[in-house]
């Protein structure tokens, strides 16, 4: 299920609210979590709800993230913030997800295995509820690219959303990966959902040292030492490294505010890069529409002149 292949072309909430609990990767703080049907237009929002009533609601959009160096936290300088977001994002992006209020009892979402997967079977728990707004999409007009110490992230024009990455690793566990995945017909679930973050063990007493990955462990994230993976399962997938990137990058992406229709391609990108890239697009008014998505699917359409009668909603 995605937000395509849902087909409505309508925006979507959860129909119950639904929680769970878990500790933060980096705090290692138990959290509770609860997701609640929210009203159409509102988007994704964090509130933290350990700090009163009159903290300020957090939207999860790209003007919000105040750091992304390991993770990414959005919120307000001086003020609430929430920690690790992004596997959060990807799911409500993979399950087609619009709007949705996210009540959180301490800094940091929970980390659930270290992939999307726990947080798509909470929210098919919950079940989606088709709203009364049309789903509003923005379309990428022309390619759009940012570049950074040998990373690059690009968006390009698409019939609809694909995410690619690159990866190329010293440790043979990892090496070169690269993979390409359509956001049609349920294939974040089945192809993305499930790739766990990772990790390399020298770089576990670092972190630690500096007051992070205090809730990492072998069961919430692949860790590597020299060519060997530790987990005593090993991996989901052989290339489950560069499926993760995928869901980084599609987490990051829905920070745009809204689902983007394009085709994504990021070699040896990070969280940083992709929103760099989103500020990028957005910024240049001219690389981007905003559509509806029944009108993507016009323009998707066999005949040239039902493309250019495609209107665009603003
Ligand atoms: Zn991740």
């Amino acid at each position: 299920m995605d937000s395509r292949a849902a087909g409505t072309g309508r925006q979507q909430t959860l129909r119950h609210a639904i929680s769970c609990s878990g500790t933060g990767l980096h705090s290692g703080a138990t959290v509770h979590m609860t997701l609640a049907p929210a009203s159409t237009d509102s988007g994704i929002v964090f509130r933290r709800v350990d700090l009163g009533e009159n903290a300020p609601p957090i939207p999860a959009t790209i003007d919000n993230v105040i750091d992304d160096r390991l993770c990414t936290t959005i919120g307000f300088r001086g003020g609430p913030s929430v920690v690790t977001i992004e596997h959060l994002m990807a799911a409500l992006r993979g399950t087609g997800i619009d709007n949705v209020e996210i009540a959180i009892d301490g800094p940091e979402v929970p980390v659930m295995d270290g992939s999307a997967a726990p947080f798509v079977f909470l929210l098919e728990c919950a079940g989606l509820v088709a709203q009364l707004a049309s789903r509003r999409a923005i379309e990428v007009l022309r390619p759009v690219g940012v570049a950074k110490d040998g990373a690059e992230a690009s968006l390009t024009p698409g019939l609809n959303f694909s995410a690619g990455c690159e990866i190329d690793f010293a440790s043979r566990a990892i090496g070169r990966q690269s993979l390409t995945v359509s956001l049609v017909n349920g294939t974040f679930k089945s192809d993305i959902a499930r790739a766990r973050t990772f990790g390399f063990a020298h770089e576990v007493d670092r972190l630690r040292a500096a007051g992070l990955a205090r809730g990492g462990s072998l069961d919430n994230a692949v860790v590597v030492a020299g060519d060997r993976v530790l987990n005593d399962d090993g991996l989901r997938w052989t290339d489950e490294f560069v499926r993760h990137k995928i869901l980084d990058s599609i987490g990051d992406l829905y920070l745009a505010g809204a689902p983007i229709i394009g085709r994504f391609h990021g070699r040896r990108s990070g969280h940083a890069l992709n929103h760099l890239l989103v500020r990028t697009l957005l910024a240049d008014r001219g690389a981007w529409r905003w559509t509806t998505e029944s009108s993507v699917e016009i323009a998707a359409g066999a005949t040239p002149a039902a493309a250019a009668a495609a209107p665009a909603t603003l």
